[in-house]
């Protein structure tokens, strides 16, 4: 078995007295999408965060390739191959779409040249918009922006918190055939949902938080059969 991409091991987040994670373990393959589900409050953010270097865990560790990701230190876990694209997108809406583009990356020159021009063949509503602000843009056209900044620095992995967040079905289906097609190129992805029944539909293996710990775990297609998210969620949207 080769080694994880992603491995959490018995990681519990603090937040003064409240306890964001519980001892959690998840492990991501390369090549995988795997989805994590839970209803508010679960701790999924906080999860994503604690990978992408932002949190120090009180207990347990993250490694990414294995080895150990350096809390407090998002840029350097950028570096080595892993990206945010986080809640709410952050897109900088004052900016242009080329600007946005550019905070992606960490070249200049030829390359951050040739990476705007990757970006704008794989997203040619972005090209067509890129002098515009950032912040006139749809909300779907600025989760695809935010998916662009984070691949102008071709990440071997990507955390998405919510992607879906206020974006209509057919924006979703999008973004959701994006995450795939990126798999086909390599991409690791880890996607965080509380609409379980499409994460469930778009992914190869899925975690369910609640209440900061894993309730679940297993194959997508699988836990899409036992309604297991369903019994945590009260429905399956
Ligand atoms: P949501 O879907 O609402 O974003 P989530 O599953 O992503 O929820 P988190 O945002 O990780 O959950 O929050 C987990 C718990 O930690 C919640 O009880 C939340 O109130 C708390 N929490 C999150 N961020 C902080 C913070 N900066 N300070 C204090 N408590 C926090």
């Amino acid at each position: 078995m080769s080694e994880p991409l992603i491995r959490v091991a018995g990681v519990t987040v603090r937040y003064g007295a409240v306890t964001a994670l519980r001892d959690v373990s998840i492990e991501v393959n390369p090549g995988e999408i795997v989805a994590v589900l839970g209803p508010n409050g679960a701790g999924k953010s906080t999860l994503m965060r604690t990978i992408a270097g932002v949190h120090k865990p009180t207990a347990g560790q993250v490694h990414l390739a294995g080895a150990p990701v350096e809390s407090g230190s998002p840029e350097r876990v950028a570096r080595r191959g892993l990206r945010l694209v986080p809640e709410g997108r952050q897109i900088f809406g004052p900016m242009t779409v080329e600007e946005n583009l550019r905070m992606g990356s960490p070249d200049s020159g030829a390359a951050l040249h040739d990476q705007l021009d990757r970006a704008y063949e794989r997203f040619p509503i972005l090209g067509e918009r890129r002098r515009q602000a950032a912040g006139t843009l749809s909300g779907g056209e600025q989760q695809m922006l935010a998916i662009a900044r984070a691949l102008m620095a071709a990440p071997r992995v990507i955390l998405y918190d919510e992607p879906s967040l206020g974006l209509a079905p057919r924006i979703v289906d999008q973004i959701f055939e994006l995450i795939v097609g990126l798999r086909d190129e390599g991409v690791t992805s880890v996607v965080v949902e509380q609409n379980a029944r499409r994460a469930l539909a778009m992914s190869d293996r899925a975690y369910l938080l609640a209440a900061g710990s894993v309730k679940a775990s297993g194959r997508s297609a699988e836990m899409a059969e036992s309604d297991i998210a369903g019994h945590y969620f009260g429905t399956q949207r």
